[in-house]
């Protein structure tokens, strides 16, 4: 395929994908059955992975031999909400103003599917001696909740690939490493009643303020003791304190509080071991206090506090050795790797063994902003890249590379 076309054919697919809304809280079954179509009519077969309903799936797809040591190209087909956002022109209609396109998703991340789309059909020409996969997943922006089955399907049922390409947005720099993350809620419980006295209830406002006031000076703290020598930006785990809501009226004392925080850990941190420290402030400073109130007959039974772990996204561990950023160091000649605080679905695949960088087309700045926006020299860029893996993938003694 020549370049021009293979440029043509990703334009033309990323519009086709940017119109159908995946938001995460969407189904996505229909932009999965128009890429397996596509994928069909290639010869090249699809396999699905579902959520619990039925709703969603991830798409997993092998071109060339069935055998172990492939490379995935992976990435996420759901987009965040647009939401409140102020967007010129329908999101959700791809449009081009100069040498940039717009649309919710052209840069996190349907653009680097777009590319490995457009390519499929090299792919399939190319008697490629090692195996590409692709992993398009759901529900990455909600916590990478999809691609966990996706991976469960690969180690459990299929032959292992020998390293990920994770295509968020890091304008085609190796992206070696990224922060882990732990979300929670914390339900506050106290004891109603009427704010004429006090003395009769329990108020759990109060009770999670104490809370807050505690994540805020841990947060301090993991800053006061940040590592000189950590690469990330900031070079520390840093504490997410985002949602708080309790309470009905201001003349009544609040039953319920609800807290979400969380953290995002840098590899050489236990988050675990932070959460449990919560944890104990909880039970120790805040919960007995809860439970003080002299009219209440039952106070284990009701008033305290309950913390519950909703997500854990684990790090992804820099590795300059690794296969997967050898692989890239090799057919880039690009010499260096950094790291970033966002989440991905990396630290999943490395997780089980399997080598991993983060590496795709476009700005994370542009990405969950209005008019977001990826730059057509990014595609080319991507398209170039995937060229050259496609090349290097058809030689017979492509696997040297590894020895
Ligand atoms: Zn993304």
């Amino acid at each position: 395929m020549k370049k021009n076309d293979a440029l043509k054919s990703s334009l033309s697919i990323l519009g086709e994908i940017i119109a159908f809304d995946t938001t995460s809280r969407e189904s996505n079954l229909e932009l999965i059955a128009h890429i397996k179509s596509y994928l069909d009519n290639l010869g090249i077969d699809s396999r699905l992975t579902h959520n619990e309903t039925g709703t969603k799936a991830n798409l997993w797809a092998t071109i060339g031999p069935e055998t172990i040591g492939g490379i995935v190209l992976s990435g996420h087909i759901d987009v965040v909400p647009v939401d409140g956002q102020d967007w010129s022109q329908n999101p959700f209609s791809m449009w081009q103003d100069d040498d940039k396109l717009f649309g919710r998703g052209v840069v996190d991340m349907k653009g680097f599917v777009a590319v490995a789309l457009a390519l499929a059909p090299e792919m399939a020409k190319a008697n490629l001696k090692i195996p590409m996969h692709f992993a398009f997943s759901y529900d990455e922006e909600v916590g990478c909740i999809g691609v966990r089955g996706l991976i469960k399907d690969v180690t459990e049922n299929l032959p292992l690939p020998r390293a990920v390409i994770v295509g968020e947005p890091t304008s085609m720099k190796i992206i070696g490493g990224h922060k882990g993350s732990r979300s929670l809620q914390s339900i506050v419980r106290g004891v109603p009643a009427h704010s004429s006295d006090p003395r009769l209830g329990s108020n759990s406002i109060m009770a999670a303020a104490k809370l807050v006031t505690y994540l805020e000076n841990l947060q301090q703290e993991l800053a006061d003791n940040a590592d000189p020598a950590c690469p990330f930006d900031p070079p520390y785990t840093t504490i997410d304190l985002g949602k708080i809501s309790g309470g009905t009226a201001n003349n009544i004392i609040p039953e319920f509080t609800s807290v979400e925080w969380g953290m995002r850990i840098v590899p050489t941190d236990d988050g675990e071991a932070i959460e449990n420290r919560v944890r104990e402030f909880i039970s120790k400073e805040i919960e007995p206090g809860l439970k003080a109130v002299p009219a209440l007959n039952d106070p284990a039974d009701h008033a305290g506090v309950t913390t519950t772990l909703k997500n854990v996204v684990p790090p992804l561990v820099p590795d300059t050795a690794s296969a997967a950023e050898q692989l890239i160091r090799h057919l880039t000649g690009l010499n260096n790797s950094g790291v970033v605080s966002f989440g991905t679905e990396a630290g999943l695949f490395q997780e089980v063994g399997i080598p991993t960088v983060v590496f795709g087309p476009g700005s994370i700045t542009q990405a969950h902003q209005p008019d977001e926006f990826i730059e057509i020299s990014q595609i080319k860029e991507c398209i170039d890249f995937v060229d050259q893996l496609i090349d290097w993938a058809a030689q017979d003694n492509s696997q040297e590379l590894f020895i």
